[in-house]
C-alpha cells in the first residue's frame, strides 16, 4: 500500500462509540444478560414502517421495508420479559445506567442537559420488536484531549441495544431477545480527526474514559466504533463493525483507497453505510440514513438529571498515576492492579510491614512466573496467609515466591512453613563466621555466593552480606 498523505486528501473523521452498560437493562428489571442457548420461545411479527410525526419516510426505512420481511424472535422465560416483547410500556428509567452516563458526560466535559427527554427512534430492520430504539441525550459540547489536540465530543446518549441478529434469510431474519434493551452508552465525537492513526486513539481514550466508570460490561461485542470519514472529492460514509482497535487504521487506509479509486474513474462516491469485512475491506451494508427518524417517548415522562449528585470519577489514566507515584510502583505493575481491580491500598494496610512494591510483584508477577516456570496456575488471592506470615516475620519475604511455587506444583496443598522458617540473626551469623573459616581465600562474592546456594529462602540477602563483610576482615 502506497502511504497516503491525509492532509492533502482533507481527511476528515469523527467516531462513534456504543459502549454497554452491566446490571440491568434500561427499562426493565431483566439482567443485562446475553445468552447464546437454546431459546425457551420463539415468536414471529411483521413490522410496518410507520411515518414519523413529521409525516416523512425516511429513506432507510423505505429501503428495508422494501424487502418484505417478517421476523422470529427468540427468547428466555427467566432473562426476558414483556418490556422486550412491546407488550408491556417501558418501567421507570435504570438510575445506575443513567449514573454511569452522567458521570461519562462530566469527564468529557461536557455540558449537560437540564431536562431529558426519552426519543423513540425509528428502527425498521426487525432489530427492535417495537420498531423503535430509546434513546436520550445527556450531554453535548464536550472535549477530550488526546496527544495535545482538543477533539470535540458533540453528543452523548443513553439508549437501548438492540436485538442480535441470528440469522438473515431472505423472507424472514431471526433475533435474540436477550441483548435488547441491555443499556447502551454512544458518544460521537466531532468530524475533528485527521488521521487514521489518531481515530483509533481517540477511540482507545474514549473506551478507557467509559471503563473508568465501572460500569461497563467487559469482553468481545461490549463496545462497537463507528467510523464517519470523508475526504476532498468523495462523500461521507460510515463504517460499522470493526471488532478491533488495532484495525482501524488499516480498514479507513482501504476506505479512502476505494473513495480514491472512484474519484479517478471519474465515478460518484455514494454517501452510505459500510460494514467493515474480516479482510478490512469495506461492503455495502445500506444507504445513509434521513434525519426523520425521531420522536418523543410518551410512556415516560421527562426526567431531571441529578448532577449535583454525580461525584467526578478519577479516569483509568489517573489511577494508574497516582498508585504508581503513590506506592513507587512501575507503570507497569500500577496498570495490572488497576486493570485486575484489586484493592491495592487495602493490601498495604494488611500487610503494613511488607514493602508496597513487595506486594505488588508477588500479587502480580508470582503468578506469572509460576507459570512460567512450572507450568502451574495459582490465584495468590486464595493464599494470602503467605504474605500475613512474612507481614508477621514468621518466613523471609525472599521465601514467599517459593512457599507460592510449592503450592502451586502440589496443587494447592498446604505447604510446610517449617522448611522456610528464617535462620535467626544469631545462627546466621555463626553460619557465616565457620563459611569464612572454611574458604580463607575466597573472595566475598562467592562466599555470598555459597551461602544463598544452601540456604536459599531463609537467610536475608542483605543481613548475610553486612555479616559477611563485618567477619571477613
Ligand atoms: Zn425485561
Amino acid at each position: 500500500m502506497t502511504s497516503l498523505n491525509y492532509e492533502e486528501l482533507g481527511l476528515k473523521c469523527g467516531i462513534e462509540i456504543h459502549q454497554q452498560l452491566s446490571g440491568k437493562k434500561l427499562f426493565c428489571n431483566c439482567p443485562a444478560e446475553i445468552r447464546k442457548d437454546n431459546p425457551d420461545f420463539r415468536l414471529k411479527r411483521h413490522l410496518r414502517a410507520s411515518a414519523g410525526e413529521s409525516g416523512a419516510v425516511d429513506q432507510a426505512a423505505l429501503y428495508e421495508v422494501g424487502k418484505k420481511k417478517y421476523y422470529i424472535y427468540e427468547g428466555y422465560e427467566d432473562i426476558t420479559c414483556l418490556v422486550e416483547l412491546d407488550c408491556e410500556p417501558p418501567h421507570p428509567l435504570n438510575q445506575a445506567a443513567l449514573k454511569a452516563a452522567l458521570q461519562v458526560a462530566k469527564m468529557l466535559n461536557c455540558r449537560i442537559v437540564d431536562e431529558i427527554q426519552v426519543m423513540r427512534k425509528t428502527v425498521i430492520d426487525g432489530s427492535n420488536t417495537s420498531g423503535f430504539q430509546r434513546t436520550m441525550l445527556i450531554g453535548m459540547n464536550g472535549s477530550l484531549e488526546v496527544n495535545g489536540k482538543k477533539i470535540g465530543i458533540d453528543t452523548i446518549c443513553l439508549e437501548e441495544e438492540a436485538c442480535q441478529i441470528v440469522e438473515r434469510k431472505k423472507e424472514y431474519d431471526i433475533y435474540n431477545l436477550s441483548r435488547l434493551g441491555i443499556p447502551l452508552i454512544e458518544i460521537a465525537t466531532g468530524p475533528h480527526i485527521t488521521t487514521p492513526e489518531e481515530a483509533k486513539e481517540v477511540a482507545a481514550k474514549i473506551g478507557m474514559i467509559l471503563r473508568s466508570t465501572g460500569a461497563c460490561k467487559r469482553g468481545i461485542g461490549t463496545i462497537r466504533q463507528d467510523i464517519n470519514l470523508s475526504i476532498k472529492g468523495g462523500a461521507r460514509i460510515e463504517i460499522k463493525g470493526f471488532q478491533e482497535l488495532k484495525s482501524i487504521p488499516k480498514i479507513m487506509d482501504y476506505e479512502i483507497e476505494r473513495q480514491l479509486k472512484l474519484i479517478k474513474e471519474g465515478k460518484q462516491v455514494e454517501s452510505e453505510v459500510r460494514k467493515a469485512e474480516d479482510d478490512l475491506t469495506t461492503s455495502f451494508l445500506r444507504p445513509m440514513p434521513g434525519m426523520d427518524r425521531m420522536y418523543p417517548e410518551t410512556d415516560i415522562p421527562p426526567i431531571k438529571p441529578d448532577t449535583e449528585g454525580i461525584s467526578s470519577v478519577k479516569t483509568i489514566e489517573e489511577r494508574i498515576k497516582e498508585l504508581s507515584s503513590d506506592f513507587k510502583l512501575s507503570p507497569e505493575l500500577a496498570k495490572e492492579i488497576i486493570s485486575q481491580e484489586i484493592d491495592f491500598v487495602k493490601l498495604v494496610k494488611e500487610f503494613a510491614k511488607l514493602q508496597p512494591k513487595f506486594i505488588a510483584e508477588t500479587i502480580i508477577n508470582a503468578t506469572k512466573e509460576i507459570k512460567a516456570r512450572f507450568k502451574k496456575d495459582i490465584n495468590v488471592f486464595e493464599h494470602l496467609e503467605v504474605l500475613q506470615k512474612a507481614n508477621k516475620n514468621e518466613i523471609p519475604t525472599s521465601a514467599v515466591f517459593e512457599i507460592l511455587a510449592e503450592i502451586a506444583s502440589s496443587d494447592g496443598n498446604k505447604p510446610d512453613y517449617s522448611k522456610y522458617k528464617g535462620m535467626s540473626d544469631d545462627d546466621l551469623e555463626q553460619e557465616v563466621v565457620k563459611l569464612i573459616k572454611e574458604n580463607p581465600a575466597a573472595p566475598i562474592n562467592a562466599l555470598m555466593g555459597m551461602l544463598m546456594a544452601k540456604h536459599r529462602g531463609k537467610i536475608d540477602g542483605k543481613k548475610a552480606m553486612a555479616l559477611l563483610n563485618k567477619h571477613n576482615k
